[in-house]
């Protein structure tokens, strides 16, 4: 649907206003439904700023997939095979809307050329803006969450 979902975010960090190059529809479901806490959209932004620096020219992080419904996870671990199961999926996936939106699934590209960047070569930088960041899945994305968030969110 044109339109929907479709805002520039801006977020408040350090005492400074950032338009940063993210959009809230990047994080919307396939219903168009979206929740994403604003510190995965410092710390994407934060990566976004220093990989620009380290290769010399600009870089988008593309999301694959953020906050999901327990219906969404129940889904995806029928499709995939939960981790107790020997698949991918975590049955307290931090992509639970429980969480409050502190997790993200991402790969960067150049962009200019489209072309995209391996995981294991960010993985570090990743890190430094994460709480916790997994980069070694088969398809090549990036898994990353703010679970430091939790605690303090939630008794709210
Ligand atoms: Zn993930």
């Amino acid at each position: 649907m044109k339109g929907r979902n479709d805002v520039r975010l801006a977020v408040e960090w350090d005492g400074r206003w950032v338009l940063t190059h993210f959009n809230l529809k990047e994080f919307e479901n396939e219903n168009g439904w979206v929740m994403i806490h604003r510190s995965v959209i410092i710390s994407l932004t934060k990566i976004r700023e220093e990989l620009g620096k380290l290769f010399g020219e600009e870089v988008e992080i593309v999301i694959t997939d953020s906050t999901r419904t327990h219906q969404q996870l129940e889904h995806l671990g029928e499709k995939l095979g939960w981790i107790d199961e020997g698949g991918v999926v975590a049955r307290n996936s931090k992509h639970l809307e429980v969480f409050g939106g502190i997790a993200v699934d991402f790969y960067a590209r150049f962009k200019q050329s489209k072309k995209r960047i391996a995981s294991s070569s960010i993985e570090m930088i990743c890190k430094k803006y994460f709480d916790f960041v997994k980069a070694d899945y088969a398809d090549g994305h990036i898994h990353a969450d703010n679970r430091k968030q939790i605690s303090t969110e939630r008794k709210k």
